[in-house]
């Protein structure tokens, strides 16, 4: 046995302001979850390449990083990884500029459009709503307790 095993992943708060705030959710093929778009660094990417990337390939969408959010970490345990992995991801604020949620690749089952409040509703893990809140704060729109 040795580990925990270390990674590193990107991922995107994806946004559209053009009524209300809307952040882009994924559901993971096979798994009953909603979260943000996100994925392993490739070699000779940054984190912010990685998480349009990421973006693209999972949601359809085509954006622009705004600023950093800052990262989350979780800890899981992996058979075919062969124990425990340590993750750590880091969330930028990508603001959608083109693309389409129906060109989602198959990795996701589904990718949406949801306001604010019904994200923040649907959404699995509590770090990544955080992300969301950070998101919502720096747009001008904090979300109230
Ligand atoms: P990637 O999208 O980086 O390729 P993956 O789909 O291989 O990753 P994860 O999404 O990291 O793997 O999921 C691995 C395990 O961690 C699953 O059991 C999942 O439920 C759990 N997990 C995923 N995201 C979180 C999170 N934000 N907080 C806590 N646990 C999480």
């Amino acid at each position: 046995m040795s580990g925990p095993f270390e990674r590193t992943s990107a991922g995107g708060v994806v946004v559209r302001t053009d009524g209300g705030l809307e952040v882009c959710l994924i559901r993971p093929t096979g798994r009953s979850v909603w979260g943000l778009p996100k994925g392993g660094i490739e070699e000779g990417e940054t984190l912010e390449q990685t998480a349009l990337r990421e973006v693209s390939e999972e949601t359809g969408l085509v954006g622009v990083v705004e600023q950093e959010l800052g990262s989350i970490d979780y800890s899981f345990y992996s058979r075919e990884q062969g124990g425990r992995i340590h993750k750590t991801v880091h969330y930028f604020l990508v603001r959608a500029t083109g693309g389409d949620t129906a060109q989602h690749d198959h990795e996701v089952s589904d990718a949406r459009w949801v306001r604010l409040r019904q994200a923040l509703r649907l959404m699995t893990y509590p770090n990544e709503r955080e992300m969301v809140r950070r998101a919502a704060e720096a747009l001008g729109r904090p979300v109230a307790d």
